[in-house]
C-alpha cells in the first residue's frame, strides 16, 4: 500500500459513525460441584414477600419483552422471576440515572414515575414497565433517568444472581444428560469426558399425547431417551400393546451402527412424553461411527521450545519513542531498547490502580500467561512482562502496520476486496488453530485487536479475554465486544470455541462489507444483541460478497455451535477447504512466503504513518503497592 492510499473518511460520506469497538466481560467461574461465586462473594439470592398478583404482571411483562421473550423459556422466566426482589419507592426515589452503570433489571409495577433523556423529561407513566434487560448479561451504562414521582412499587433483579443460577442449573442439566447416556449399552465403555462431548448433542423434545414418536417402516433418525411420562409400543396390526418406554428407557440405539427401518410404532401417552433426542445426522457430522466415537481423543500439542531473545531487555532501559494505541486500560507504545538500538518493541502499559476485584486480577494474569506461551507466525509475541509502582507492562512484538480497524478504514472502499479478505481471514484462521490446539479459546476477535505487521500479514494480539478450556469444559461468562458475540453468550448458555468461529463470520463480513452484520446506526448494544438473536439469515448481504463467502460467513454464524463448521468432525479444515478458499495457497500462507495483498511501506523502523495520533497526556497515576502484582 502507498501514501495515496491512505485518505481520510469524509465527513458524511459513511452513514454509518465508525468507533473502536471495547469489550464486555461478565465473569463466572463455577467451581466442580456446581456453584458460582463471583469476585468471592457468596451467592445470596433475595428472597421478600411478593405478591401473586405482581408476580403475574411481571411475569406477563418480562415474557412479552422483545429481547427477553427470545432468550427465556418458561423454566429460566420463572427463576428470573424466583430471584427478584421487591422495593417500595416515594416520590423523588432515583431508580435509574443516565450514564451511570447499572447492573439491576428493573420492573416498575405500581406508582407514577418519569423516565428523562438529557435534561428532557420523555415520558410521564404509570402502567407497569421493564427497564434495562441489558443487564440480563452484563452491566452497562443506563440510556435514562427514571424517577419516581409518587409513592409506588418496582421489581428488580441483581442479574448476577440470576445467571449463577442458571450456570448451575446449566451444569446439573448437562450431568443429569449424562447420567442417562451412562445407562445405554453402546456407550457404556465410553468414558466420562466422552459422554459429556455426546450429551451436548442431546437435544430435549416434548411428545404430545397420541402423537407418534416413531412409525412401523419409517426410517428411525432420532435415538431418544425418556426422561418423563410414557409411551406405548403397539405391535404391526396397531392393535395390541407389546410395552411400555417409561422414564429411562431408550429406542434407537442401533442407528449409530447403521441406517434402521422402525419394526414398530410408538404413541406418546397422556400428558405427552418428555425425550432427549440425538439425531444420527448431527452423530455423524461430529463422529465418523460408534468406534471414533467411543476412542479417547488424546491430543499432545508439540510447540516449538520457547525462544528467550528479549528475556534480558529491561524496562529501565526502555525508551518511548510514540504511543501507538490508548485504551480504558492505559495504552501501547513504541519503545527502543537503549543497550541494543535495533530493537524495537511495543510496550503496553496498565494502570494496576484501575485492576481492581479478583476477576480483573485474574483476567490480566490469564492474558500474561497465554500471551507469553504462544508462539506462532500469526500471533503478537509477548516476550516478558514488568511492573513499577503504578503500572504493569507487557513487552510486546512490534507490529508496524497498525492494526486492521485502520487498514480497513483507511481503504478508499472502506472494504477489502476478495482476494485480501481471503488472505487476512487465512492468516486469522492460522492464528485459531494454533490456538484451539493449545486449547485457548481466544473470545475477542474483531479488527481492532488484529495487528498488520511490516510484511503485511496480520498477527493477533490483546488477550485479555482469552481462556483454557479442555476440549470437554465450557465458560459460563459473558464475554467478548456486543457486535461479535455468539448467541449462545446472549442466551446464558455455556460456550467453547465455537464462538471463535462465530466471530471468524463476522470478521469476514466485516471485511468485505466495512461495517459488521449485526450492527446498527445509533451502536446500541441491546439492539445488535436482538439482530444477532435473529440470525445471519435475516442480514442483507451486499452484492459485493460473492455466493461462496455468503455460504462460509452463513456456516460459521450457525445459531447453534454444534452446527457450525470448524465444530464438527474434521474441525478446522472443513473451514480451510470450503470453496471460497480454493484459490489460497495454505503451506506457502503458513510460511509467510505470500505476497501479502496490501503492501506496508515504511519510511525507516519507527515510522509510525500506520496508526493514529494520539497526544501525550500528563496524568497523575496513583501508586499500588498491594502486591497483587507480584508475579509481573
Ligand atoms: P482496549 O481496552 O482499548 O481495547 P486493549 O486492552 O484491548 O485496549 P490492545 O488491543 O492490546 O489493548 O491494544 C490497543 C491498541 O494498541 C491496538 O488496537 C493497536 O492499535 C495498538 N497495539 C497493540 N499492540 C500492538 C503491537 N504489538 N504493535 C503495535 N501496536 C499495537
Ligand atoms: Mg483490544
Amino acid at each position: 500500500m502507498t501514501l495515496k492510499d491512505f485518505c481520510k473518511i469524509p465527513v458524511g460520506e459513511n452513514k454509518m459513525k465508525h468507533k473502536r469497538r471495547s469489550g464486555l466481560l461478565c465473569p463466572l467461574t463455577p467451581d466442580t460441584n456446581g456453584s458460582t461465586e463471583i469476585d468471592g462473594k457468596p451467592n445470596g439470592l433475595v428472597k421478600t414477600g411478593k405478591t401473586k398478583e405482581d408476580e403475574a404482571i411481571v411475569k406477563q411483562l418480562l415474557s412479552s419483552n422483545e429481547f427477553l421473550a427470545k432468550i427465556l423459556s418458561d423454566t429460566s422466566l420463572k427463576q428470573l422471576l424466583d430471584c427478584m426482589s421487591v422495593r417500595q419507592v416515594y416520590p423523588g426515589d432515583l431508580l435509574l440515572m443516565q450514564g451511570e452503570i447499572n447492573s439491576q433489571l428493573l420492573v416498575t409495577i405500581k406508582g407514577t414515575f418519569e423516565k428523562v433523556v438529557g435534561e428532557k423529561r420523555v415520558e410521564k407513566f404509570h402502567d407497569p414497565k421493564v427497564f434495562e434487560e441489558i443487564s440480563i448479561l452484563h452491566s452497562a451504562k443506563s440510556c435514562q433517568t427514571v424517577r419516581a414521582l409518587s409513592e409506588g412499587k418496582i421489581y428488580f433483579l441483581d442479574c448476577l444472581h440470576y445467571r449463577k443460577l442458571r450456570t448451575r442449573l446449566e451444569i446439573k442439566k448437562r450431568n443429569e444428560f449424562v447420567d442417562y447416556l451412562k445407562n445405554v449399552p453402546s456407550f457404556a465403555k465410553a468414558t466420562d469426558d466422552r459422554l459429556y462431548c455426546l450429551s451436548d448433542l442431546l437435544h430435549e423434545k416434548f411428545i404430545s399425547p397420541a402423537k407418534p414418536l416413531v412409525k412401523e417402516g419409517e426410517i428411525i433418525d432420532n435415538f431418544l431417551i425418556v426422561t418423563s411420562g410414557s409411551a406405548t409400543i403397539l405391535t404391526r396390526d396397531q392393535n395390541r400393546k407389546l410395552d411400555k418406554l417409561t422414564k429411562g428407557c431408550f429406542f434407537g440405539e442401533n442407528i449409530f451402527l447403521k441406517e434402521m427401518l422402525s419394526v414398530y410404532t410408538i404413541i406418546a401417552d397422556p400428558p405427552g412424553v418428555h425425550c432427549l433426542s440425538l439425531s444420527r445426522k448431527d452423530f455423524l457430522e461430529h463422529y465418523e461411527d460408534l468406534e471414533d466415537f467411543m476412542h479417547e481423543k488424546t491430543y499432545v500439542f508439540h510447540d516449538f521450545p520457547k525462544d528467550e531473545k528479549f528475556e534480558h531487555v529491561k524496562l529501565e532501559n526502555l525508551k518511548k519513542i510514540k504511543i501507538l494505541g490508548v485504551g480504558g486500560f492505559g495504552k501501547v507504545e513504541l519503545v527502543q531498547d537503549t543497550k541494543n538500538k535495533d530493537n524495537i518493541f511495543a510496550l503496553k502499559s496498565m494502570k494496576k490502580q484501575e485492576i481492581n476485584g479478583k476477576s480483573q486480577i485474574e483476567q490480566v494474569y490469564n492474558e500474561k500467561d497465554l500471551q507469553l506461551e504462544c508462539q506462532n507466525n500469526f500471533i503478537v509475541r509477548l516476550y516478558q512482562t514488568f511492573r513499577d509502582s503504578k503500572y504493569i507492562y507487557f513487552l510486546l512484538e512490534v507490529c508496524m502496520g497498525g492494526d486492521l480497524w485502520n487498514l480497513l478504514r483507511r481503504q478508499r472502499r472502506k472494504c477489502f476486496d476478495t482476494d485480501t479478505a481471503k488472505f487476512y481471514a487465512g492468516c486469522i484462521l492460522e492464528a485459531l488453530n494454533y490456538l484451539h490446539k493449545k486449547d485457548i479459546v481466544y473470545r475477542d476477535l474483531k479488527p481492532e485487536n488484529v495487528m498488520v505487521t511490516a510484511s503485511g500479514y496480520l498477527k493477533v494480539t490483546d488477550f485479555g479475554f482469552a481462556k483454557k478450556l479442555k476440549p470437554n469444559e465450557f465458560s459460563y461468562s459473558f464475554v467478548g465486544t456486543a457486535e461479535y458475540v455468539a448467541p449462545e453468550l446472549i442466551q446464558n448458555l455455556p460456550h467453547d470455541k465455537g464462538v471463535d468461529y462465530w466471530a471468524l463470520g463476522v470478521f469476514i463480513f466485516e471485511m468485505l462489507v466495512g461495517k459488521s452484520p449485526f450492527t446498527n446506526e445509533e451502536h446500541n448494544d441491546l439492539k445488535t444483541y436482538k439482530a444477532i438473536l435473529k440470525g445471519i439469515d435475516f442480514v442483507t448481504f451486499p452484492y459485493i460478497v460473492s455466493p461462496r463467502a455468503r455460504n462460509l460467513i452463513k456456516k460459521l454464524c450457525q445459531p447453534a455451535s454444534i452446527d457450525r463448521i470448524g465444530c464438527l468432525k474434521n474441525g478446522i479444515q472443513d473451514i480451510q477447504t470450503h470453496p471460497w478458499f480454493s484459490k489460497l495457497d495454505w503451506e506457502k500462507l503458513r510460511r509467510q512466503e505470500l505476497e501479502p495483498p496490501i503492501r506496508i511501506s515504511l519510511n525507516g523502523r519507527t515510522d509510525t504513518r500506520y496508526f493514529e495520533n494520539f497526544d501525550e497526556q500528563k496524568e497523575d497515576v496513583a501508586d499500588d503497592f498491594s502486591l497483587w502484582d507480584k508475579d509481573f
